[in-house]
């Protein structure tokens, strides 16, 4: 039998026996995915909740009879807008990449100003999906 000098992930225990042991037992090795489990879902809810925030202030300027806005980027800013987060971008014909939040955009129109929509009026954008940033 290998002996070797690894330690369990939860209790730190030294290990023994197959070279690719992680845990002492399944009560370690529980409570080790328990953990992640908590720690990944906490991640991926404050990461929504900042997508949320960005929807509903983009959400404030549009409305059913108000479609497109433009709004000077600062103000953005200053309603704690997290500019690093989107849900997706969004390319129109002419070249324009809108920055997604769900079901709403924005688009760089100036290094001041910003032009907000709903996507749902952006009909002739091809939708990327972006890479995984995390
Ligand atoms: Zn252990």
């Amino acid at each position: 039998m290998s002996v070797n000098t690894k330690h369990c992930l939860t209790c730190g225990h030294p290990l023994r026996g197959r070279i690719d042991k992680k845990f002492c037992d399944d009560n370690c090795r529980s409570i080790y995915n328990n953990k992640k489990y908590i720690h990944e879902k906490g991640f991926v809810k404050s990461v929504n909740h900042l997508l949320l925030h960005n929807r509903r202030i983009l959400a404030s300027y549009v409305d059913d009879n108000k479609e497109t806005e433009k709004v000077p980027k600062a103000l953005l800013h200053h309603r704690g807008f997290h500019f690093d987060y989107f849900t997706h971008t969004a390319v129109s014909k002419e070249g324009a990449t809108y920055y997604c939040c769900y079901d709403h955009a924005y688009q760089v129109v100036s290094e001041q100003e910003l032009q907000i929509c709903k996507v749902a009026i952006m009909k002739d954008a091809a939708l990327t999906i972006p890479d995984s940033e995390f």
